[in-house]
Protein backbone atom coordinates (compact mmCIF):
# COMPACT_ATOMS: atom_id res chain seq x y z
CA UNK A 1 0.00 0.00 0.00
CA UNK A 2 1.30 3.67 -0.74
CA UNK A 3 2.08 5.56 2.06
CA UNK A 4 1.38 9.06 2.34
CA UNK A 5 2.98 10.64 5.45
CA UNK A 6 1.84 13.99 6.73
CA UNK A 7 3.58 13.89 10.25
CA UNK A 8 6.11 16.00 9.50
CA UNK A 9 6.25 17.61 12.85
CA UNK A 10 5.90 14.62 14.92
CA UNK A 11 9.39 13.28 12.92
CA UNK A 12 10.92 13.02 9.48
CA UNK A 13 13.06 10.31 7.88
CA UNK A 14 16.75 10.92 8.25
CA UNK A 15 18.41 12.48 4.32
CA UNK A 16 20.04 9.96 2.64
CA UNK A 17 22.86 12.41 2.60
CA UNK A 18 23.01 12.55 6.36
CA UNK A 19 23.07 9.24 6.53
CA UNK A 20 25.82 8.86 4.53
CA UNK A 21 27.93 10.93 6.59
CA UNK A 22 27.04 9.73 10.14
CA UNK A 23 27.88 6.27 8.64
CA UNK A 24 31.98 6.55 9.36
CA UNK A 25 31.70 7.97 12.68
CA UNK A 26 30.11 4.50 13.62
CA UNK A 27 33.16 2.39 12.89
CA UNK A 28 35.93 3.88 10.87
CA UNK A 29 35.91 7.43 12.81
CA UNK A 30 34.82 5.95 16.15
CA UNK A 31 37.28 8.03 18.57
CA UNK A 32 36.34 9.16 21.80
CA UNK A 33 36.42 12.89 21.07
CA UNK A 34 37.84 13.85 24.34
CA UNK A 35 41.03 11.84 23.63
CA UNK A 36 44.10 13.55 22.36
CA UNK A 37 45.39 11.41 19.99
CA UNK A 38 44.67 10.83 15.89
CA UNK A 39 41.02 9.06 16.66
CA UNK A 40 40.08 12.03 19.38
CA UNK A 41 41.01 14.95 16.84
CA UNK A 42 39.15 13.27 13.92
CA UNK A 43 35.80 13.06 16.07
CA UNK A 44 36.61 16.27 18.23
CA UNK A 45 37.11 18.13 14.48
CA UNK A 46 34.01 16.47 13.36
CA UNK A 47 31.89 17.83 16.31
CA UNK A 48 33.29 21.36 15.73
CA UNK A 49 32.54 21.33 12.03
CA UNK A 50 28.80 21.01 12.77
CA UNK A 51 29.01 23.56 16.06
CA UNK A 52 30.22 26.07 12.87
CA UNK A 53 27.68 24.86 10.97
CA UNK A 54 24.59 25.73 13.52
CA UNK A 55 26.19 28.73 14.92
CA UNK A 56 26.53 30.44 11.68
CA UNK A 57 22.53 29.35 10.92
CA UNK A 58 21.41 31.39 13.35
CA UNK A 59 24.16 33.80 13.79
CA UNK A 60 25.94 32.67 16.82
CA UNK A 61 29.28 32.40 17.76
CA UNK A 62 30.24 28.24 18.59
CA UNK A 63 31.38 29.23 21.82
CA UNK A 64 27.54 29.79 22.78
CA UNK A 65 26.83 26.13 21.06
CA UNK A 66 25.81 23.27 23.23
CA UNK A 67 25.21 19.36 21.97
CA UNK A 68 22.46 17.82 23.76
CA UNK A 69 20.19 14.90 23.23
CA UNK A 70 17.17 16.98 21.68
CA UNK A 71 14.79 19.14 21.99
CA UNK A 72 13.20 18.16 25.07
CA UNK A 73 16.86 18.41 26.83
CA UNK A 74 17.46 21.65 25.40
CA UNK A 75 14.70 22.87 27.30
CA UNK A 76 14.63 21.37 30.12
CA UNK A 77 18.60 22.83 30.60
CA UNK A 78 17.63 25.97 29.57
CA UNK A 79 14.75 26.41 32.40
CA UNK A 80 15.98 24.77 34.90
CA UNK A 81 19.67 26.37 34.41
CA UNK A 82 18.54 29.34 34.21
CA UNK A 83 15.69 29.01 37.20
CA UNK A 84 18.50 27.58 39.70
CA UNK A 85 21.16 29.70 38.69
CA UNK A 86 19.40 32.82 39.42
CA UNK A 87 17.34 32.06 42.42
CA UNK A 88 18.91 34.29 44.62
CA UNK A 89 17.49 37.29 42.19
CA UNK A 90 13.72 35.86 42.19
CA UNK A 91 11.57 33.06 41.59
CA UNK A 92 9.22 34.02 39.41
CA UNK A 93 9.16 32.24 35.35
CA UNK A 94 6.87 33.42 32.96
CA UNK A 95 5.99 31.10 29.40
CA UNK A 96 2.62 29.98 27.66
CA UNK A 97 -0.18 27.87 28.09
CA UNK A 98 0.56 26.21 24.38
CA UNK A 99 4.36 25.36 25.07
CA UNK A 100 5.26 21.79 24.20
CA UNK A 101 5.74 19.58 27.06
CA UNK A 102 9.14 19.76 27.23
CA UNK A 103 8.36 23.07 28.78
CA UNK A 104 5.39 22.80 30.77
CA UNK A 105 6.73 19.83 32.34
CA UNK A 106 9.89 21.44 33.63
CA UNK A 107 7.68 24.73 34.34
CA UNK A 108 5.46 22.30 36.67
CA UNK A 109 8.44 20.42 38.06
CA UNK A 110 9.69 23.43 39.05
CA UNK A 111 6.70 25.00 40.78
CA UNK A 112 7.20 22.12 43.32
CA UNK A 113 10.19 23.35 44.20
CA UNK A 114 9.40 27.01 45.01
CA UNK A 115 8.96 28.60 41.66
CA UNK A 116 6.14 30.41 40.47
CA UNK A 117 4.77 30.24 37.05
CA UNK A 118 3.12 32.13 35.01
CA UNK A 119 0.99 30.41 32.21
CA UNK A 120 0.55 33.31 29.61
CA UNK A 121 -2.90 33.09 27.46
CA UNK A 122 -3.37 33.06 24.29
CA UNK A 123 -5.49 34.70 21.72
CA UNK A 124 -8.68 32.67 19.61
CA UNK A 125 -5.49 32.73 16.88
CA UNK A 126 -2.66 31.17 19.79
CA UNK A 127 -1.07 34.38 19.52
CA UNK A 128 0.13 35.87 22.32
CA UNK A 129 -0.29 39.53 23.26
CA UNK A 130 3.38 41.44 24.01
CA UNK A 131 0.88 43.56 26.37
CA UNK A 132 0.12 40.79 28.41
CA UNK A 133 3.68 39.65 28.72
CA UNK A 134 4.42 42.92 30.09
CA UNK A 135 1.89 43.07 32.91
CA UNK A 136 2.60 39.82 34.27
CA UNK A 137 6.18 40.82 34.75
CA UNK A 138 7.43 41.83 38.27
CA UNK A 139 10.58 42.25 40.44
CA UNK A 140 10.84 38.83 40.82
CA UNK A 141 10.87 37.65 37.21
CA UNK A 142 14.05 36.17 36.43
CA UNK A 143 13.22 33.83 33.09
CA UNK A 144 10.53 33.93 29.98
CA UNK A 145 9.97 30.98 28.06
CA UNK A 146 7.92 31.22 25.12
CA UNK A 147 7.99 28.88 22.17
CA UNK A 148 8.81 30.46 18.49
CA UNK A 149 6.18 28.40 17.13
CA UNK A 150 3.91 25.95 17.90
CA UNK A 151 4.01 22.68 17.07
CA UNK A 152 0.39 21.68 16.92
CA UNK A 153 -0.91 24.73 15.32
CA UNK A 154 1.88 26.23 14.06
CA UNK A 155 1.20 29.72 15.07
CA UNK A 156 4.45 31.87 15.09
CA UNK A 157 4.82 34.19 17.79
CA UNK A 158 5.80 37.55 17.79
CA UNK A 159 9.40 36.46 19.44
CA UNK A 160 11.17 39.63 18.23
CA UNK A 161 9.00 41.72 20.79
CA UNK A 162 8.70 39.77 23.28
CA UNK A 163 12.73 39.23 23.41
CA UNK A 164 12.54 43.52 23.23
CA UNK A 165 10.28 43.28 26.10
CA UNK A 166 12.91 40.94 28.42
CA UNK A 167 15.92 42.84 27.13
CA UNK A 168 14.45 45.84 28.38
CA UNK A 169 13.66 44.26 31.59
CA UNK A 170 17.09 42.69 31.94
CA UNK A 171 14.80 39.12 31.91
CA UNK A 172 16.68 35.99 30.84
CA UNK A 173 14.56 34.73 27.62
CA UNK A 174 14.21 31.70 25.98
CA UNK A 175 12.41 30.24 23.44
CA UNK A 176 11.79 26.59 22.36
CA UNK A 177 12.30 27.00 18.31
CA UNK A 178 12.14 22.98 17.52
CA UNK A 179 9.48 23.32 14.72
CA UNK A 180 11.12 26.68 13.16
CA UNK A 181 14.14 26.18 12.93
CA UNK A 182 14.70 24.82 9.22
CA UNK A 183 11.60 26.19 8.45
CA UNK A 184 12.05 29.93 9.15
CA UNK A 185 14.83 31.95 9.22
CA UNK A 186 16.34 32.57 12.80
CA UNK A 187 18.98 34.87 13.77
CA UNK A 188 19.42 34.97 18.15
CA UNK A 189 20.55 38.90 17.81
CA UNK A 190 17.51 39.88 15.46
CA UNK A 191 14.72 37.83 17.97
CA UNK A 192 16.68 38.94 21.35
CA UNK A 193 16.90 35.74 22.72
CA UNK A 194 19.22 35.04 25.71
CA UNK A 195 18.67 30.69 25.05
CA UNK A 196 16.94 28.72 21.57
CA UNK A 197 16.36 25.03 21.38
CA UNK A 198 16.47 23.36 18.65
CA UNK A 199 16.24 19.01 17.62
CA UNK A 200 17.40 17.25 15.05
CA UNK A 201 14.79 15.09 14.14
CA UNK A 202 12.53 17.39 13.00
CA UNK A 203 14.95 18.25 10.73
CA UNK A 204 15.70 14.96 8.63
CA UNK A 205 18.86 14.88 10.84
CA UNK A 206 18.79 11.46 13.52
CA UNK A 207 16.78 11.33 16.45
CA UNK A 208 18.42 11.67 19.73
CA UNK A 209 20.25 15.21 19.20
CA UNK A 210 20.05 18.04 19.81
CA UNK A 211 21.35 21.48 20.54
CA UNK A 212 20.91 24.71 22.51
CA UNK A 213 22.32 28.45 22.12
CA UNK A 214 23.15 30.33 24.88
CA UNK A 215 24.26 33.97 24.72
CA UNK A 216 27.90 34.82 26.22
CA UNK A 217 27.05 36.16 29.41
CA UNK A 218 24.11 34.32 30.54
CA UNK A 219 23.57 33.08 34.05
CA UNK A 220 22.89 28.98 33.87
CA UNK A 221 23.90 26.10 36.02
CA UNK A 222 24.52 22.60 34.62
CA UNK A 223 22.23 20.19 33.98
CA UNK A 224 23.95 17.21 33.65
CA UNK A 225 27.04 16.61 35.72
CA UNK A 226 30.00 14.15 35.03
CA UNK A 227 33.15 15.07 32.62
CA UNK A 228 34.30 18.27 31.30
CA UNK A 229 32.39 17.86 27.81
CA UNK A 230 31.24 21.00 25.92
CA UNK A 231 33.26 23.17 27.90
CA UNK A 232 31.63 21.84 31.06
CA UNK A 233 28.47 22.98 30.09
CA UNK A 234 27.14 19.40 29.26
CA UNK A 235 28.70 16.21 30.61
CA UNK A 236 28.83 13.10 28.66
CA UNK A 237 30.80 11.53 25.83
CA UNK A 238 29.58 13.36 23.01
CA UNK A 239 27.25 11.47 20.38
CA UNK A 240 29.88 11.97 17.04
CA UNK A 241 27.90 10.17 14.71
CA UNK A 242 25.09 11.96 15.86
CA UNK A 243 26.58 15.64 15.62
CA UNK A 244 27.96 15.39 12.61
CA UNK A 245 24.19 13.85 11.18
CA UNK A 246 22.52 17.14 12.81
CA UNK A 247 25.57 19.05 11.03
CA UNK A 248 24.82 17.31 7.95
CA UNK A 249 20.82 18.39 8.50
CA UNK A 250 21.30 22.25 9.14
CA UNK A 251 23.60 22.75 5.94
CA UNK A 252 20.62 21.28 3.65
CA UNK A 253 18.25 22.46 5.36
CA UNK A 254 20.03 26.09 5.46
CA UNK A 255 20.20 25.75 1.72
CA UNK A 256 16.76 24.87 0.55
CA UNK A 257 15.29 27.49 3.43
CA UNK A 258 13.51 29.49 0.82
CA UNK A 259 12.53 27.17 -1.64
CA UNK A 260 11.21 24.68 0.19
CA UNK A 261 9.07 27.14 2.44
CA UNK A 262 7.50 28.37 -0.50
CA UNK A 263 6.43 25.09 -2.42
CA UNK A 264 5.21 23.95 1.29
CA UNK A 265 3.18 27.24 2.12
CA UNK A 266 1.74 26.84 -1.64
CA UNK A 267 0.68 23.05 -0.61
CA UNK A 268 -0.39 23.79 3.05
CA UNK A 269 -2.90 26.68 1.34
CA UNK A 270 -4.12 24.02 -0.96
CA UNK A 271 -4.78 21.64 1.81
CA UNK A 272 -6.57 23.92 3.64
CA UNK A 273 -8.70 25.82 0.97
CA UNK A 274 -9.37 22.21 -0.45
CA UNK A 275 -10.86 21.22 3.14
CA UNK A 276 -12.98 24.47 4.52
CA UNK A 277 -14.29 24.17 0.27
CA UNK A 278 -15.14 20.02 0.80
CA UNK A 279 -16.00 19.67 4.11
CA UNK A 280 -18.65 22.08 6.50
CA UNK A 281 -18.66 22.86 9.93
CA UNK A 282 -15.28 23.04 10.18
CA UNK A 283 -12.57 25.58 11.60
CA UNK A 284 -8.87 26.30 10.96
CA UNK A 285 -6.68 26.13 14.60
CA UNK A 286 -3.94 29.01 14.55
CA UNK A 287 -3.32 32.25 12.84
CA UNK A 288 -3.78 32.05 8.88
CA UNK A 289 -1.03 33.58 8.00
CA UNK A 290 1.59 33.57 11.02
CA UNK A 291 2.10 29.81 10.62
CA UNK A 292 4.55 27.56 9.78
CA UNK A 293 4.61 26.51 6.51
CA UNK A 294 4.15 23.09 7.18
CA UNK A 295 1.50 23.47 9.20
CA UNK A 296 -2.52 22.87 8.71
CA UNK A 297 -4.51 22.27 11.67
CA UNK A 298 -8.87 21.73 12.11
CA UNK A 299 -11.23 20.92 14.19
CA UNK A 300 -14.08 18.82 12.77
CA UNK A 301 -17.48 19.48 14.60
CA UNK A 302 -18.81 16.63 15.11
CA UNK A 303 -16.13 13.87 15.00
CA UNK A 304 -13.36 13.01 17.14
CA UNK A 305 -10.00 13.52 16.78
CA UNK A 306 -8.91 9.46 17.21
CA UNK A 307 -11.29 8.48 14.67
CA UNK A 308 -10.71 10.53 11.87
CA UNK A 309 -6.54 9.58 12.32
CA UNK A 310 -7.54 5.15 12.31
CA UNK A 311 -9.52 5.50 9.56
CA UNK A 312 -7.12 8.01 7.04
CA UNK A 313 -4.32 5.34 8.40
CA UNK A 314 -6.89 2.56 6.73
CA UNK A 315 -6.24 4.98 3.38
CA UNK A 316 -2.42 4.97 4.06
CA UNK A 317 -2.63 8.49 5.21
CA UNK A 318 -0.61 9.21 8.45
CA UNK A 319 -1.82 12.30 10.12
CA UNK A 320 -2.02 13.38 13.83
CA UNK A 321 -4.68 14.72 16.20
CA UNK A 322 -2.42 17.18 17.33
CA UNK A 323 0.60 16.29 19.78
CA UNK A 324 3.14 12.45 19.16
CA UNK A 325 2.93 12.89 23.06
CA UNK A 326 -0.82 13.20 23.87
CA UNK A 327 -2.11 10.80 21.30
CA UNK A 328 -3.70 7.79 23.76
CA UNK A 329 -4.96 9.89 26.22
CA UNK A 330 -8.89 10.83 25.48
CA UNK A 331 -7.72 14.50 27.06
CA UNK A 332 -8.17 17.28 24.77
CA UNK A 333 -5.18 18.86 23.64
CA UNK A 334 -4.41 21.56 26.00
CA UNK A 335 -3.09 23.78 23.09
CA UNK A 336 -6.80 24.03 21.03
CA UNK A 337 -8.20 24.28 24.70
CA UNK A 338 -6.13 27.42 25.25
CA UNK A 339 -8.03 28.50 22.18
CA UNK A 340 -10.84 29.05 23.80
CA UNK A 341 -12.93 26.26 22.25
CA UNK A 342 -15.29 24.09 23.91
CA UNK A 343 -14.38 20.64 24.77
CA UNK A 344 -16.03 19.24 21.79
CA UNK A 345 -13.91 20.96 19.19
CA UNK A 346 -11.01 20.48 20.73
CA UNK A 347 -11.73 16.60 20.66
CA UNK A 348 -12.05 16.97 16.63
CA UNK A 349 -8.50 18.37 15.75
CA UNK A 350 -6.71 17.12 13.06
CA UNK A 351 -3.12 17.94 12.02
CA UNK A 352 -1.76 17.46 8.84
CA UNK A 353 1.82 18.29 8.69
CA UNK A 354 3.97 18.65 5.29
CA UNK A 355 7.18 18.13 4.46
CA UNK A 356 9.98 17.26 1.62
CA UNK A 357 8.46 14.51 0.20
CA UNK A 358 4.88 15.93 -0.10
CA UNK A 359 3.49 16.17 -3.44
CA UNK A 360 0.41 17.59 -4.66
CA UNK A 361 -0.75 13.94 -5.54
CA UNK A 362 -0.93 13.67 -1.63
CA UNK A 363 -2.74 17.05 -0.80
CA UNK A 364 -5.11 15.77 -3.62
CA UNK A 365 -5.50 12.44 -1.98
CA UNK A 366 -6.18 13.73 1.21
CA UNK A 367 -9.04 15.72 -0.39
CA UNK A 368 -10.52 12.65 -1.80
CA UNK A 369 -10.28 10.68 0.96
CA UNK A 370 -11.40 13.07 3.88
CA UNK A 371 -14.93 14.26 3.06
CA UNK A 372 -15.76 10.67 2.73
CA UNK A 373 -14.42 9.68 6.29
CA UNK A 374 -16.01 12.81 8.03
CA UNK A 375 -19.33 12.27 6.66
CA UNK A 376 -19.37 8.45 7.51
CA UNK A 377 -18.16 9.43 11.10
CA UNK A 378 -20.49 12.02 11.25
CA UNK A 379 -23.60 9.85 10.68
CA UNK A 380 -22.77 7.38 13.32
CA UNK A 381 -22.17 10.62 15.83
CA UNK A 382 -25.49 11.34 18.20
CA UNK A 383 -24.40 15.35 17.84
CA UNK A 384 -24.75 15.45 14.08
CA UNK A 385 -27.62 16.48 11.84
CA UNK A 386 -28.31 17.12 9.01
C1 LIG B 1 9.60 17.72 19.12
C2 LIG B 1 9.57 18.92 19.98
C3 LIG B 1 10.30 18.97 21.17
C4 LIG B 1 11.08 17.78 21.71
O1 LIG B 1 12.22 17.50 20.94
P1 LIG B 1 12.86 16.02 21.05
O2 LIG B 1 14.14 16.15 20.27
O3 LIG B 1 11.89 15.09 20.42
O4 LIG B 1 13.10 15.76 22.49
C5 LIG B 1 10.27 20.12 21.92
N1 LIG B 1 9.56 21.19 21.51
C6 LIG B 1 8.85 21.19 20.36
C7 LIG B 1 8.11 22.40 19.97
C8 LIG B 1 8.82 20.05 19.57
O5 LIG B 1 8.10 20.04 18.46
Amino acid sequence: MRRIYLDYAATTPVHPAVIEAMTPYFNEKFGNASTIYYYGREARSAIEASREIFAKAIGADTSEIVFTSGGTESDNFAIKGVAFANKNKGNHIITSAIEHHAVLETCHFLEKQGFNVTYLPVDKDGLIDPSTLKKAITSKTILITIMHSNNEIGVIEPIEEIGKIAKENGIIFHTDAVQSFGQVPINVDSLNVDLLSVSSHKIYGPKGVGAIYIRKGTKIVQFMHGGEQERNRRAGTENVAGIVGFGKAIEIAMRDISKESERLTKLRDKLIKGIIEKISDVKLNGHSTKRLPNNVNFSIKYVEGESMILNLDMEGICASTGSACTSGSLEPSHVIMALGVSHEVAHGSLRFTIGKYTTEEDIDEVLRVLPGIISRLRDLSPLYKK
